[in-house]
């Protein structure tokens, strides 16, 4: 196998986002930082934008999405936005308000599941803490928020011992609220981290006094560092593949592909996807259509204008794909199926958990031949329900051709996933080349 994913800068730059993207918060910033590097200017959500053309730019929308766009130099009327989506939320626990407790000597975390993560990987875990701590403004109005990462293992959710449930092979259920309660601490006399022992540490991450916290959103996340592995070190085991792996491919794509003449290239980042996506930062959001709105708006066109610029525009929603399991070959299609290594998977289901259609495929399959990037259909088995992602939902009101993509992986939504890293480099190359090549699209 070709070993192109590992020896470039590619796979070092994904790493890089798998080991800071340890909550949404941190994944904008991370992304936000990247753009503001490569000249984009920062623009505020409900800012006037006085835009100029052959300039790029980015609005961060409450704190865990990201727009960030380049509106090329020939950008006139009635032109397409080619945009790309991908999520910036991971299934994991999430740390409750007044989330100390105790058991005998022992401090404990109160949690609760985000998402849908396979419980059982979330065990024995080094596990640390990130997300975004709410403190006390001069404006109630306007609260400061500080992002905090402990950067270290503070807590782990302990297996039970084999000769304390001897058919734990059989397999288990496990207990949302009762077993996945972190270990954090020893408490060694009342009051020296006992009851609030979690809240003070977490003050003292932020800067802050326990009492100027007013609230927190906290991932808890796995430490384990990203490993590539195999005979050709040809995969990656690493958490959070899913969806960090999409979320640079924009990225380096927008950066990279940006040799276009017109139109407006965009690639956004939305939280919530793991938990249904209708939210105001979720791709159910209205924002998408009223930031396009925004940009048009901001060269004079009109309001036919700034709709049909939507109805000429093509949406690529960036998620992961299931590969083929090698030790369950039969869960995937029969004729359909993707393996690590297979490049881009097109994702396809005429139920429409997946939002591609005939044409849409047909664009994306001639930029992949045009460009020499490897690419396949992947469709789920008849019988087994497969998941959905944002592509269906945010083309039902931005109405816009969308196809459904991204790298196949192992283990979704387990504590560590696998991809093959060679496919990294394909998913980039094919947004590069979205955003690069020209032709337009019509109806
Ligand atoms: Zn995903």
């Amino acid at each position: 196998m070709e070993m192109r994913g590992c020896k470039g800068g590619r796979i070092d730059g994904l790493i890089r986002y798998l080991e800071g993207g340890v909550s949404p918060f941190h994944t904008v910033d991370m992304a936000a930082e990247e753009f503001a590097q490569a000249g984009y200017r920062e623009l505020e959500l409900s800012g006037s934008w006085m835009l100029e053309r052959g300039r790029g730019y980015y609005v961060r929308a409450y704190g865990s999405s990201l727009f960030a766009f380049r509106v090329n130099p020939g950008f006139g009327r009635l032109q397409g936005f080619r945009v790309a989506a991908a999520h910036t939320d991971w299934p994991c626990l999430r740390v409750k308000a007044a989330p100390d407790m105790a058991q005998g000597a022992y401090a404990k975390l109160n949690v609760e599941i985000y998402g849908g993560p396979i419980l059982n990987t979330w065990l024995d875990r080094p596990l640390s803490a990130a997300g975004r701590v709410t403190l006390s403004g001069e404006d109630c109005f306007s609260p400061v928020t500080r992002l905090v990462d402990f950067k270290r293992p503070v807590c782990t959710v302990p297996n039970l011992a084999i000769h304390m449930n001897r058919d734990v092979n059989k397999g288990i259920e496990l207990n949302r609220q009762k077993d996945m309660a972190p270990l954090v601490g020893r408490i060694l006399e009342e009051g020296s981290g006992g009851r609030d022992g979690f809240v003070r540490a977490l003050a003292a991450e932020a800067g802050a006094a326990p009492e100027e916290i007013l609230y927190f959103e906290l991932s808890l996340y796995n430490c384990d560092r990203p490993e590539l592995f195999g005979l050709d070190r040809e995969f990656l085991s690493s958490p959070r593949l899913d969806n960090l792996t999409s979320v640079k491919a924009c990225v380096d794509g927008l950066l990279e592909g940006d040799s276009r003449e017109i139109g407006v290239d965009m690639a956004v980042l939305f939280d919530h996807e793991e938990v249904g996506s209708r939210t105001k930062q979720g791709a159910g959001s209205v924002l998408l259509p009223i930031v396009m709105e925004k940009i048009c708006r901001s060269f004079g066109y009109s309001d036919e204008d700034c709709l049909n610029s939507r109805l000429r525009s093509f949406l690529l929603s960036v998620d992961v794909a299931h590969g083929l399991h090698p030790n369950q070959p039969e869960k995937s299609d029969v004729t359909n199926p993707v393996f690590l290594g297979d490049g881009v998977a097109i994702k396809t289901e005429s139920c429409q958990k997946y939002a591609t259609d005939g044409e849409a495929i047909g664009v994306i399959r001639e930029i992949c031949r045009a460009n020499g990037i490897p690419c396949r259909i992947f469709a789920g088995r008849s019988d087994v329900t497969g998941g959905s992602t944002l592509g269906s939902i945010a083309s039902s009101f931005t109405v816009m051709d969308t196809v459904d993509l991204g790298v196949p992986i192992l283990a979704m939504h387990s504590a560590r996933e696998t991809m093959a890293a060679a496919d990294q480099e394909a998913l980039a190359g094919l947004l590069a080349a979205y955003y690069r090549m020209s032709g337009e699209r019509r109806r």
